[in-house]
């Protein structure tokens, strides 16, 4: 008995012994399981984010280098900068002020402004070699010529007009239409209808680019009693892109 007792023992301890590294082997499969699963799922979320991320920047990619990488089929504009590139600045006013770096100042703003809209934009001399009336070759989508009014303090306000004789009236007048609008929204000048003279609607560039070419020239205000308005060149500039862009998408800006 003693013998069979002391034989049992070893038996009792196996099994028990067995028992436990039976459960120890189940709860490592269970964890072993668990953190499969929880590879798998960091798997997927690492997957999915880095998807995010790849789809991201394609997303971001145009507007971030619309400024960069312009397109070369895009409409383009021409801007004169009046009175740049010769020896004639323009008005020149008892504090200093010139209209030439007003024009040259505004039309480098405007610029930026249509690119970054997608627009290709050039911008010209008074006397640029593109335009040539003998050739009208130069073929903008839009052309706009930028000036500015004399230094006087007895009229305020901001002209736009086109050649007094158009080949594309229609066009030509809803382009004037569209600056007026946009540039009173955003300079809050107003519109001097009255004084719309021979030097704009005869100005030499209207009749040097092809005549299909909507073309127009505007007065930016009086470098005289809008001179502080005509500080605020981003305005002015964002008032000649609305403008034009509003133009080009087609708007009649009635
Ligand atoms: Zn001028």
């Amino acid at each position: 008995m003693s013998r069979s007792k002391r034989a049992r023992a070893p038996e009792a301890n196996n099994f028990v012994r067995t028992d436990v590294l039976a459960r120890t082997a189940r709860i490592f499969q269970i964890l072993f399981v668990v953190a499969l699963i929880a590879l798998l799922l960091i798997f997927i979320g690492i997957t999915q984010r880095n998807r995010a991320l790849a789809d991201a920047p394609s997303t971001r990619a145009p507007t971030k280098n619309a400024v960069a990488v312009l397109n070369p089929n895009a409409p383009l504009i021409a801007l004169v900068a009046g009175h740049s590139g010769g020896i004639d600045t323009g008005a020149i006013c008892a504090d200093g002020t010139r209209e030439v770096d007003v024009t040259t100042d505004v039309a480098r703003r405007a610029k930026n402004n249509l690119e970054a809209r997608n627009y290709r934009v050039e911008i010209l001399a008074e006397f640029d070699a593109r335009l040539n009336a003998a050739t009208r070759e130069y073929s903008p989508r839009a052309f706009l010529a930028i000036h500015a009014d004399s230094c006087i303090f007895s009229a305020s306000g901001f002209k736009v007009a086109r050649a007094e004789i158009s080949a594309i009236p229609q066009e030509e007048d809803r382009m004037v239409r569209c600056l007026i609008a946009a540039y009173a929204d955003a300079t809050l000048l107003r519109y001097h209808a009255d004084s719309i003279t021979r030097d704009m609607t005869h100005y030499h560039a209207l009749g040097e680019i092809n005549l299909q070419s909507p073309a127009a020239i505007i007065e930016l205000g009086f470098l005289g009693s809008d001179a502080e308005t005509l500080k605020k060149r981003d305005l002015l500039a964002q008032g000649v892109a609305d403008g034009l862009d509003s133009f080009l998408k087609g708007n009649e800006c009635k």
